[in-house]
């Protein structure tokens, strides 16, 4: 049996969020980690959570790759050291190189969010000169040089201006959830 079904069978998606630090209410709603919740639209269950306002879902995997910004193999890793459980190491997977991984996941992210911001922009370009922008329109203008600059730096930069950038990480996990979110709606 692999390391994820291995998790899934001896943990829970509440005791992960509570073993990491994540307040959960009575009702079993937390505020989601996915997007930038302002009351709790998350709910955990046993063998999954889902987030009634971004529509995240998932389990607790997922869950302690959002929070701790791992790979799900990571994820799955810290999970079975910290919850004590033993797995049956896999051949290949563990090779892996995470910074490596971060920056392709980052430059993927960018990128995809870059091609968003370049569609909304060409299409609500204002038509008529002095009409007010619409604001998809504004909001590519204003958005663009930074997602731009960033992807920038991550192919071009050196380790120590790359790792600057993918320190953001709570810049990557909205941006994450933007993309999910505009993937669903779209
Ligand atoms: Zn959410």
């Amino acid at each position: 049996m692999g390391i994820f079904e291995t998790i899934k069978q001896n943990t829970d998606v509440p005791s992960v969020a509570g073993r990491y630090g994540v307040s959960v209410k009575r009702n079993g709603f937390t505020n989601c980690i996915f997007h930038n919740d302002k009351h709790p639209s998350m709910k955990l269950y046993k063998d999954h959570y889902h987030c009634f306002a971004c529509g995240a879902h998932g389990d607790a995997v997922s869950f302690t790759a959002q929070l701790f910004g791992l790979s799900p193999y990571e994820a799955a890793k810290k999970i079975a050291v910290d919850f004590g459980i033993a797995y049956d190491v896999e051949d290949g997977v563990s090779k892996a190189h995470p910074r490596r991984n971060k920056t392709d996941e980052a430059v993927t992210l960018l990128s995809e969010y870059i091609t968003i911001l370049e569609e909304q922009k060409t299409k609500y370009t204002p038509e008529i000169p002095g009409e007010e922008y619409h604001p998809l329109y504004e909001e590519s203008l204003q958005q663009l040089p930074l997602y731009k600059y960033y992807h920038e730096i991550l192919t071009t930069g050196n380790k120590d201006e790359r790792n600057e950038i993918l320190n953001e990480r709570r810049f990557f996990n909205e941006l994450r959830a933007k993309i999910r979110h505009i993937g669903m709606a779209g």
